[in-house]
């Protein structure tokens, strides 16, 4: 038999072929996993396509489906719990869908973030100093000024693109000089940031490579590839919405005073919503049991590490 043909406990990937071969006339339309205590239902076990969930995007069928999705599951993934209750084992896992979903969807957010960034990066380059309208840059740099505003946008403030004359000689040819972002720093702006990826990257060793842990929970390495992935999803949202607030208070699109608040607002959601992801997905997603002692450890762990990581690349940096 085919390895995908051959049924398998969704959960821990046990074979049932045994079981399946003690039916005699008729099959059960309930089983359990010897191997993990899983119940699940021998339809989706046979068939895994009747198993998706009706918002969820790795299930899509279809361009219409997939952009009706796309927006929709965000919204999902907010709540975990709720996430988690319509996203038992049994549903099937498509990680390549998953992770093109996931490159597809921050490439758009950073794109819509760039606009801002991209404005705000030219107001603040030292060319704008001198207060030209971007009309007259862009009759000094011709299209340079639009390659510039579409490069920083996408990567200030970590690089900055200047139009500049070839060379000292010819003021006709121009090229776009690309330095080193002039106020960037990795470990000042970014440690929040690295304290979720360390949260991440703990929880994940947990359930993937210490065996005493991974033998505990019984479960098939694509869930947890998937949460893993959902986690780099949020984390970089987190991320990008950071980013649009700087930027914006930098535009003084928004108040001063409400400047302080808003700033740590995306990553400790972030930091909250990560805890309460995988604590969930433990108990309700994949009905590890007993869940209690290893989401203790896994939020344990995960805080500690995530602390952890942000204070070495904080010494690493600054030394
Ligand atoms: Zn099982």
């Amino acid at each position: 038999m085919e390895e995908r043909d051959r049924p398998i406990c969704p959960k821990c990937g046990y074979d049932q072929t045994g079981e399946v071969a003690t039916w005699g006339t008729q099959c059960p339309t309930r089983g359990i996993c010897t191997e993990c205590g899983l119940v699940f239902n021998w339809s989706y076990v046979m068939r895994p396509e009747l198993g998706q969930v009706a918002w969820y995007v790795e299930h899509a069928r279809g361009l219409r489906s997939f952009v009706w999705r796309s927006l929709r599951t965000p919204f999902h993934l907010i709540l975990p719990h709720r996430f988690w209750k319509q996203l038992d084992p049994a549903k099937p896992v498509s990680i390549v869908r998953l992770v093109l979903w996931v490159i597809l969807a921050l490439f758009i957010v950073h794109t819509l973030v760039a606009i801002p960034n991209g404005y705000n990066a030219w107001i603040r380059s030292s060319w704008n100093w001198s207060r030209v309208t971007f009309q007259q840059y862009q009759q000094m740099h011709g299209n340079y000024a639009y390659a510039e505003m579409l490069f920083d946008g996408y990567f200030y403030p970590y690089l900055d693109a200047i139009p500049r004359p070839w060379s000292q000689q010819s003021s006709h040819k121009w090229t776009l000089d690309i330095r080193r972002g002039w106020h960037f720093r990795v470990g000042h702006s970014h440690s929040p940031h690295i304290v979720s990826a360390g949260m991440l990257l703990l929880w994940s060793i947990v359930l993937l490579a210490i065996p005493h842990t991974r033998r505990l929970s019984k479960l098939r390495a694509r869930h947890v590839v998937r949460a893993i992935i959902l986690s780099i999803f949020m984390i970089a949202m987190s991320y990008e919405l950071t980013h649009l607030i700087r930027t914006m208070y930098e535009l003084d699109w928004i108040p001063r005073a409400a400047f302080p608040v808003l700033d740590g607002l995306p990553v400790m959601f972030c930091w909250v919503w990560l805890l309460v992801f995988w604590g969930c997905a433990v108990h309700l997603g994949w009905f590890i049991r007993p869940s209690r002692l290893l989401i203790a450890l896994g939020t344990i762990a995960s805080i500690l590490g995530g602390t952890t990581l942000s204070v070495y690349i904080f010494i690493i940096t600054t030394s």
